[in-house]
């Protein structure tokens, strides 16, 4: 391909290219595919050509956005580029094309989670070097812990090395799939598969919930996973988000069913705080814990007590 064939792949118009690939853009903004996204978060710059996720920092122009949606190389994205037929982009007025407004339930509802591609990976979990350092030496976690969320790992076809995690409904039904780039500082950061509803982290162990036991509140699964290697019992939730009806009626369910008692470690920042005033105004028990200077999230908290332990 040459230079000028790439060139006009580049000006493909990003918006286009993004519908193409099944995103759902309105007023420039569409869900962000590579971050369990619920408020649009990733914007289009038309006078640019260029899109870019402000939560995850997932960003570039046409061809990057193809290769980091379909987890292809640059040569198969000018390929994919080239091959999809571009004329419903070329409106001889040159008017925006109608894109339907969309809330985030239906988006979710067109395209189903395919379970039984993914289920395979979870039941003999693999853990790859850089996984094992990330999770053992770098969070210092639990290895039961490990085996329980069932945490793989697996590298794609850059060689870059992400770990895997399952969410289950309380049935123990795969429901969504996240992929952490274990690459520090990497974006995209997260990825999810198409479809995956990653919205309750680990709720399988409210089944082992006795009455009047504690279940902690964390945010996203890193503080989770430090929660449960502390011998907690822990959900989590995606981050700085509101949670849907359908999860705030099953976590009032559940304290009224088994008086679950909820409990919580915010981030010692703002929009923790925010989150664990959001969750409140819906569990009005909600016990708030506060986490020691220092200590930006629970994750710094559990490993600053280990290394106490060490020394002292
Ligand atoms: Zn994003």
């Amino acid at each position: 391909m040459d230079r000028i064939q790439l060139q006009k792949l580049r000006d493909l118009p990003i918006e286009g290219v993004a519908e193409r690939l099944g995103l759902r853009v309105s007023r420039h903004k569409a869900l962000c595919p590579f971050h369990d996204d619920h408020h649009a978060s990733l914007s289009f710059k038309v006078s640019k050509n260029t899109f870019r996720c402000f939560v995850c920092g997932a960003s570039g122009g046409t061809i990057d956005l193809v290769m980091q949606y379909l987890h292809l190389d640059f040569l198969e994205a000018t390929k994919w580029l080239a091959a999809i037929d571009h004329s419903p982009f070329l409106r001889p007025d040159g008017s925006k094309r109608p894109s339907a407004e969309r809330s985030i339930d239906q988006y979710d509802a067109q395209k189903a989670f395919d379970a039984s591609r993914y289920n395979r990976y979870f039941e003999r979990p693999w853990l790859s070097d850089e996984a094992r350092r990330f999770l053992f030496e770098e969070r210092r976690l639990d290895e039961r812990v490990v085996r329980w969320c069932r945490l793989t790992s697996w590298k794609d076809k850059q060689g870059i090395p992400w770990l895997q995690s399952p969410y289950y409904d309380r049935e123990g039904k795969l429901v969504g799939v996240q992929n952490r780039n274990l690459i520090k500082g990497a974006t995209p950061r997260f990825r999810f598969p198409s479809g995956s509803q990653c919205s309750i982290y680990n709720l399988p162990v409210v089944n082992l919930l006795r009455p009047g036991e504690t279940l902690f509140i964390a945010e996203g699964c890193s503080d989770c996973w430090s929660l449960l290697s502390a011998g907690h019992k822990a959900i989590a939730i995606p981050s700085a988000t509101l949670l849907s009806k359908k999860d705030v009626n099953l976590l009032q369910a559940l304290s009224s069913e088994l008086s679950v008692r909820y409990e919580m470690w915010p981030d010692r920042d703002e929009p923790g705080e925010r989150l664990f005033m959001q969750l409140k105004e819906v569990l009005p028990a909600l016990e708030h814990h506060q986490l020691p200077p220092g200590c930006k999230d629970y994750s710094e908290y559990y490993l600053s007590k280990l290394r106490g332990q060490a020394s002292g």
